[in-house]
């Protein structure tokens, strides 16, 4: 009977399960969207239980996916949405409320009391204060849900990003764990020493034992109970999904990077075994601990990549489909002057300026549609090189560049990206990185690959090799340089 391993994919918008076979394709795929909750401008929640249930409905397809090509699941490897945080009742095992998505900004405020310890904190966590991490959203659930923080102090709750409430519920209450890499998202977790940090958890004053403990990414992590699924399936690998990209990419040695477009953009960049400190607003993160090994990674985040795609096709009513912004674009000699800053939620890496806001300038009585969809698909690669240069200025060498997520499909995109950056840009074949990534991971651990393994399993790819002179490069820049310049608010004018 042929070997799988199958991988959970849990997402912001969908939880996904894939099936890999013994040489790391993919076979089978079953993805379920769950909704959003926006109750206020800015807040962000998703309901635990239906996160859980997506899940487990897109592992049921799996597992009829597997008796149908007679083949047996060996191991589970888990990767998901980050930060995302949940607390639970442990004896019942319901939540105390909704998560509290990583997209929220409801702890703004809060950070702001936190401002004396910023530099503490970026030490010890590797982390930029800001309420993207789960550390001020589980100090607002203690601090706002009725009977939590009692309950929490008397060992009667439980928090977890969504692995370890996945991993919970799939071992039937007998494994609270997470891994290094969800714990270093948190700004709790000492990435020096790789333990919950005291004087943070006194800090924002979170009782410890209400944390789960944090374990390597590839490693035991349970049996799943017969309650949820009808075979026990060991679980032996866990990743936040920028990391599990990293690795699933084949980024295995020091300044390999991937960059990830989705909904935003995430660039990762593997630093070895030593964390590199960023000087240029970079996030200082652990990209996975395998065999006692710890490698730590850079990390710069876009917020809006191709989402402003999805806003001109959804809001605006500019394009029919994602795909068509190729075609229009493809359809131009060059931008007409035209540059978007979709700075709709302010602006990530290097910048950092929330108060930032979206400006499309350089418009003339002969600006098409086609002119504002090329605008958009180059702010996805200014945006990307932004932090690019950010990276190049902390450390000394930088590799090829992997590329994934729904907008990789773009080929216009990673030609200007690979033109602007004068590097080449690779595509994978197989662009299943996230859920590849927490498969290698579980494969590892139950024995069915061996590290040396991995490269050769990775496929085929497309090259985008850069083909632009330096004085265009340089005019565009300057043109997108003077775009930002516009969206800035007012502190940094
Ligand atoms: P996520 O995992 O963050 O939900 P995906 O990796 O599925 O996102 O990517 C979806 C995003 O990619 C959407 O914002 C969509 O607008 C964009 N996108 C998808 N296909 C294309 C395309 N061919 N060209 C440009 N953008 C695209």
């Amino acid at each position: 009977m042929s070997r799988l391993i199958l991988s959970l994919d849990q997402g912001t918008t969908s939880s996904r399960a894939v099936l890999f076979n013994e040489r790391g394709e993919k076979v089978f795929a079953a993805q379920y969207e769950f909704p959003q909750y926006f109750p206020q401008a800015g807040w962000v929640e998703h309901e635990p239980l239906e996160i859980l249930e997506t899940q487990l409905q897109a592992v049921r397809d799996c597992l009829h996916a597997a008796i149908d090509h007679s083949a047996q699941i060996t191991a589970i490897g888990v990767t998901n949405q980050r930060e995302t945080t949940i607390l639970w009742d442990k004896a019942t095992g319901k939540p105390v409320g909704r998560a509290i998505v990583w997209q929220c900004r409801r702890t703004a405020e809060f950070c702001k009391t936190l401002e004396p310890y910023k530099d503490m904190i970026r030490e010890k966590t590797g982390l930029i204060l800001d309420p993207y991490f789960s550390g001020t959203k589980l100090r607002w659930m203690l601090d706002h849900i009725p009977g939590a923080r009692e309950k929490a102090e008397n060992g009667k709750l439980l928090f977890g990003t969504v692995d370890t409430w996945l991993i919970w519920n799939l071992t039937g209450g007998k494994v609270h764990a997470t891994d290094v890499t969800n714990a270093s998202r948190t700004m709790l977790f000492n990435i020096h020493t790789l333990e919950w940090d005291k004087e943070l958890l006194e800090l924002l004053d979170i009782p410890v034992c209400i944390l789960p403990e944090v374990r390597p990414s590839s490693g035991n992590f349970g049996v799943t109970d017969a309650a949820f699924l009808s075979v026990p399936l060991p679980i032996y690998g866990c990743a936040g999904d920028q990391q599990a990209a990293l690795f699933g990419q084949g980024c295995f040695a020091p300044g390999d990077v991937k960059n990830t477009y989705g909904t935003g953009g995430f660039l990762l960049m593997n630093t070895g075994d030593k964390p590199t400190v960023s000087r240029h607003g970079l996030l200082t993160t652990i990209g996975w601990s395998i065999g006692g090994k710890v490698t730590y990674a850079l990390e710069g985040s876009v917020f809006v990549s191709g989402a402003a795609i999805k806003w001109l096709r959804d809001e605006l009513g500019l394009l029919r489909s994602a795909e068509e912004s190729e075609t229009l674009a493809g359809s131009l000699t060059d931008n007409g002057g035209v540059y978007f800053v979709p700075a709709f939620v302010g602006l990530g890496t290097p910048y950092w300026d929330s108060g930032a806001r979206g400006t499309i300038t350089g418009l003339t009585r002969g600006t098409t549609r086609a002119h504002i969809a090329r605008a958009a698909l180059e702010a996805i690669a200014y945006q990307t090189a932004d932090v690019l240069h950010a990276m190049e200025e902390d450390t000394a060498s930088l590799g090829e560049i992997k590329v994934d997520g729904g907008a990789s499909e773009n080929g216009f995109l990673l030609q200007f990206q690979a033109d602007l950056l004068g590097r080449r840009i690779v595509r994978p074949d197989n662009v299943e990185a996230t859920a590849q990534g927490a498969a290698f991971l579980a494969g590892l651990a139950s024995g069915m690959w061996r590290m040396e393994e991995l490269p050769g399993m990775l496929g085929g790819h497309t090259a985008f090799e850069p083909r632009m002179t330096q004085p265009e490069r340089d005019k565009l820049c300057s043109g997108w340089e003077d775009a930002v310049r516009r969206t800035r608010s007012e502190s940094f004018m």
